[in-house]
């Protein structure tokens, strides 16, 4: 159950840009701007450091670490207390850092809540040393970087990345006075308070957040987990919404708690240890220091972190899932502050909850979700750690429920409550903890390294929970959450037995969410309303009796290797653009291709192989065969992953030793994926293509109600999107009208209710039950791998394929006219929705060919910033607000999307986000572009051509682009190296051209399109240029490339 991700990451896709990956957190990434270079018409205030102190101290220099890890890592305390982990990476391209505060939104006044968050909102919002607001995100921009930050329950986490590594210091520079000397501006104060209201609003319609809440209701009111965290403008400027803004407040808040001693940073560059330790003690020379740790824990310590009833909450869910949810609430030690601190670290490391969730949460076909499955009660289980604080945790089993499952749900506890009592006394083989131990191990050992920004913000989270403890655990650091620590099985044993009892002893929190209309099977108790989000839910009495089941524990994994995996080369220690070249073609016969590359540069034993079976039958003609598709795959993953239609391979046990498979069809055809430790690789891609081959959908559809599952799992998707906020439907609109094939969500939920067996015969066999109408195949086999590995793979894909009708033609983006007047769809409202946000967006496509590629990425990159300072810092129009550069099957565009709830005199309608974008783009963007000059273009360009000079950092980065131009039949292998050229020979004229040729209002090549989507009826003034239907009007287009 995590917070949804902003919609934003749904148009950036394509311009690979970093979404960082945030634990579950109350205020959704709040600023989670994706930049990549921005205009800055600032000049810096340079100042001079303050000599760094001579007190900082090393605590530990020595890692336990991965074997394909090359960088080196040390630990200091700065004078102030900071903690701060430095890591070197000479491989690195990039630079990142982030700075976690322990204090979160459980830290709020009692009478401001949101306090932490709009804390966090504020830092950057200006400082004594950088006064402007957005003053760092402007230079982050500028120099191509990205910058964020979030609050969570005990945390408020701040972090940036930088394509170029030589900048860290002045980034550093430029950040370090957010922990020491933020400004709380008086009218910033109280135009950001608008931000943080609109992004509740954005909030009140997603199940993440409305959950949490309702989790946090069950608590104590003294219990500060039962705070709101995110705020609006009545609870931070009380009574109503029009008190003084809470400046002092603030101040308050920061003093007490942005000190050294509660701060754990990370610095990931380049440059020496030496030099990242000097550049960090100078940034953050003024943090105030304190002598020792306090955790604003302490302080609620003897708060019981109970909850104060023990009923189940019922409730509609607003995106259409169907699940039971329990959770466990485990106490930390509660002798005193300290024991629960150390007792956090012991069991964070020791990982009782690993071997749990491996024997709760099993698929194999004596599994508990087996069990459920054979009763028809649910489609999926997962079970593992969940909430974690300094004081207690939480283990947390969700079960998707089918509709008989909902309304058996009660029945679905007592299975679970009971396996968790029978677990308790049973006697567990010791192969579940080998076996558990030596994969997380492997893992750790031949784990790829992620990217340096998550890097910093994942270390920074760990540094903060472990970063104080004895020197072992220091040491550990790295491993923390990747690989238990070492330990006998006994051990093992009991503090799993342990968890267990603690578990059994309390009734744990139990939730149920559905459908609306299919809540009335499942509720019935008292019916109640939580106050932040006026979530109705139905609470009913838990039987405090659990009667104890028999647990039948999996047997021994045969896919878990037998020696420790080894790469047959070695990590490559300075690759070039050269080593990622593409593939070799080692057979092209008319019919199939096959393509290779031995892994010599990341030293990892795994391998990816990738197939794609060309066929017209699944996607690329209609919405109905696209539906028909997506049910297929369906029956056929789940028929493939069930124990008891087939016994040829097992799935699970695969996937628990790092071996991973997935089927999927679109409008190019079949699609089949596999991944991971090389060594038994070729037989579980054999296994699984022969299976899926062998595959009698019509025969499964029958059986029990597997096709009633599956339809009903598509039917809530589908639901789901068409619920989506009105920026991701505008966003989804705008590709109905401009992208082929690209079928509309109502004529996919039509095909839907018109999909049964006979429907599913039918398809099948007009298209020779999918693989009789396979019209070319393509494999890429990349890795740790040989030719003959390849070979044999291939040609068990294309053993029985004949050959079929014709290969489907591309998706391609459609050429929207050129026109002086702009084209306007309206995004239909779903039915019964009562969504209080509206939004609009302009699309301006500027072409195709790495040229305009290169000078719509700048362009972008000059607006973006501006963009979001004059329309949400400024106006406040809403939370999501954002000018972005688009690219889609070689088309670049430009976007301007803005959300809004706003009812008042500054903004109505979607016609006054228009108003405000048009006035962006009448007057303020050609000022911008004016005085755009070499000096910054020269910035802009070399942040944008690092990103693209980038080197994937681990296999799957280097197999994606590869596989990309094989899909598309592009082969263009160069593009990347082309477009940081085009990008290095842009001239300021150059960037002007494409604005006034096809962004300005007269501009000769314009072509834009504008998707709304109202909270009400349109105003009649907008109706004017309307697009009645969106299929028609994007039947009449031709694409790009064919026109
Ligand atoms: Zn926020």
């Amino acid at each position: 159950m995590r917070a949804s991700m902003c919609v934003l990451t749904l148009l950036l896709t394509a311009n690979a840009l970093r979404t960082p990956s945030l634990r579950m957190s109350v205020a959704d990434p709040q600023r989670r701007r994706l930049f990549q270079g921005a205009a800055a018409l600032i000049t810096f205030r340079a100042y001079e450091a303050p000599a760094a102190s001579k007190t900082t101290r090393i605590l530990q220099e020595t890692f336990a670490k991965p074997q394909t890890d090359s960088k080196s890592y040390r630990l200091v305390e700065l004078a102030s207390g900071v903690r701060c982990l430095l890591v070197q990476d000479p491989r690195a391209e990039k630079c990142a850092a982030a700075l976690d505060v322990h204090v979160g939104h459980m830290s709020d006044p009692i009478d401001r809540p949101g306090l932490a968050h709009f804390c966090e909102h504020m830092l950057f919002l200006g400082n004594d040393k950088y006064p402007g607001e957005d003053e760092f995100e402007q230079y982050i921009s500028r120099v191509g970087g990205s910058s964020n930050a979030f609050t969570d329950t005990e945390d408020t986490c701040y972090f940036f990345e930088l394509p170029d590594p030589a900048k860290v210091g002045s980034a550093l520079e430029r950040w370090g006075p957010f922990f020491s000397a933020p400004r709380f501006a008086q009218d910033a104060t109280r135009r950001e308070v608008e931000a943080i209201d609109s992004e509740h609003s954005k909030n009140l319609k997603s199940d993440g957040f409305r959950l949490f809440q309702l989790t946090k209701s069950r608590f104590p009111s003294t219990h500060p987990f039962s705070k709101f965290g995110t705020g609006t403008r009545k609870t931070l400027r009380p009574p109503n919404g029009d008190g003084d803004p809470p400046v002092d407040k603030l101040r308050e808040f920061y003093g007490t708690n942005y000190v050294g001693s509660n701060m754990a940073c990370v610095v990931c560059s380049t440059q020496s240890l030496d030099v990242l330790q000097k550049l960090t003690e100078n940034a953050l020379v003024d943090v105030r220091s304190t002598t020792e740790r306090r955790p604003p824990s302490t302080l609620y310590f003897d708060e019981e972190p109970l909850p104060k009833d023990s009923d189940a909450y019922v409730l509609a869910s607003l995106q259409s899932q169907r699940e039971l949810s329990v959770q466990w609430v485990l106490p930390y030690d509660r002798s005193d502050p300290d024991s629960a601190f150390a007792d956090r670290i012991q069991k964070r490391y020791f990982r009782d909850d690993l071997f749990l969730s491996h024997i709760l949460g099993h698929e194999g076909p004596d599994s508990i979700l087996a069990d459920l499955r054979r009763r028809g009660l649910a489609t999926g289980l997962g079970a593992g750690s969940g909430e974690d604080t300094d004081q207690f945790r939480t283990f947390d089993v969700s079960v998707q429920l089918t509709q008989k499952g909902l309304k058996e749900w009660r029945s679905v506890l007592a299975t679970i409550r009971g396996a968790a009592l029978g677990l308790q006394t049973a006697e567990w083989p010791s192969n579940c903890f080998e076996e558990t131990a030596r994969m997380a191990r492997l893992g750790f050992q031949w784990g790829e390294t992620p990217d340096v920004a998550n890097l910093a913000t994942a270390l920074a989270g760990k540094l903060q929970v472990v970063g104080w403890g004895a020197s072992e655990d220091l040491r550990d650091l790295l491993a923390l959450d990747r690989t238990p620590r070492d330990a006998s099985t006994d051990e093992r044993r009991r503090a799993v037995s342990e968890l267990l009892r603690e578990m059994n002893t309390n009734v744990p929190l139990v939730t149920v969410v559905a459908p609306q209309d299919e809540l009335q099977v499942a509720a019935k108790g008292a019916k109640k309303v939580e106050p932040i989000y006026k979530t109705p839910y139905f609470a009913e009495k838990l039987s405090e009796k659990v009667t104890s089941s028999q647990i039948k524990f999996p047997p021994v994994n045969p896919y878990i290797p037998d020696t420790d995996p080894k790469p047959k080369y070695a990590k490559k220690a300075k690759p070039t653009l050269k080593d990622f070249g593409p593939p070799t073609k080692l057979l092209d016969d008319g019919f199939g291709k096959l393509w290779f590359k031995e892994d010599r540069i990341f030293g990892v034993p795994r391998a990816a192989v990738l197939v794609l079976l060309r066929t017209e039958a699944t996607g690329s003609r209609s919405a109905a065969d696209a539906i028909h598709a997506r049910i297929w795959t369906r029956l056929a993953a789940d028929a493939l992953r069930d124990a008891d239609y087939q016994r040829e391979f097992d799935s699970y046990d695969a996937s628990l030793a790092g071996l991973e498979w997935t089927l999927g069809a679109g409008p190019r055809g079949v699609q089949l994926s596999f991944g991971g430790y090389d060594a038994k690789l070729p037989e579980l891609a054999e296994a699984v293509v022969s299976a899926v081959k062998g595959f009698d959908a019509v025969q499964y559809a029958l059986k029990n109600d597997n096709l009633e599952r599956v339809l009903d799992g598509t039917r809530r998707d589908i639901r789901a999107a068409r619920a989506a906020p009105a920026s991701s439907r505008c966003i989804e609109e705008l590709g109905v009208l401009t992208e082929r094939p690209k079928f509309p969500l109502i004529e996919a939920e039509n095909a839907l209710k018109k999909t049964n067996v006979e429907s599913l015969r039918k398809w099948l066999t007009e298209n020779a039950n999918v693989f009789g109408s396979v019209a070319a195949t393509d494999v890429l086999v990349e890795g740790n791998c040989d030719e003959t590995y390849a070979r044999r793979i291939e040609k068990s894909v294309r053993s029985g394929l004949s050959g079929g009708s014709t290969i489907p033609a591309e998706p391609s983006v459609l050429q929207v006219p050129l026109s002086t007047k702009v084209p306007i769809r309206y995004a239909a409202k779903p039915s019964a929705s009562d969504e209080v946000n509206y939004a609009a967006i302009y699309s301006y496509q500027t072409g195709s060919g790495s040229d305009v590629r290169a000078a719509t990425l700048v362009l972008s990159s000059v607006l973006e910033a501006p963009f979001y300072e004059a329309l949400r810092t400024k106006r406040q129009l809403g939370y999501v607000v954002q000018a972005a550069s688009r690219y889609r099957e070689g088309v670049s565009s430009m976007v301007f999307l803005a959300q809004s709830a706003k009812d008042d005199d500054v903004c109505r309608g979607p016609s006054d986000l228009v108003r405000y974008i048009d006035e962006f783009l009448d007057t303020e963007a050609p000022q911008l572009l004016d005085k755009l000059d070499a000096a910054q273009l020269a910035d802009i360009v070399d942040g944008l051509a690092r990103r693209l000079d980038e080197l994937p950092k681990a296999l799957g980065g280097a197999v994606a682009p590869h596989w990309d131009e094989i899909v598309s039949r592009r082969y263009d292998w160069d593009r990347r190296a082309r477009e940081a050229a085009a990008l290095r020979k842009l001239s300021v004229g150059d960037v002007r051209d494409l604005f006034y040729l096809s962004l300005a209002r007269t501009g000769a090549s314009r072509r834009p399109i504008l998707v709304v989507a109202d909270r009400g009826k349109p105003s009649s003034s907008m109706r004017t240029d309307a697009i009645p239907d969106a299929a028609a009007w994007a039947s009449k287009l031709e694409s790009w490339g064919s026109a």
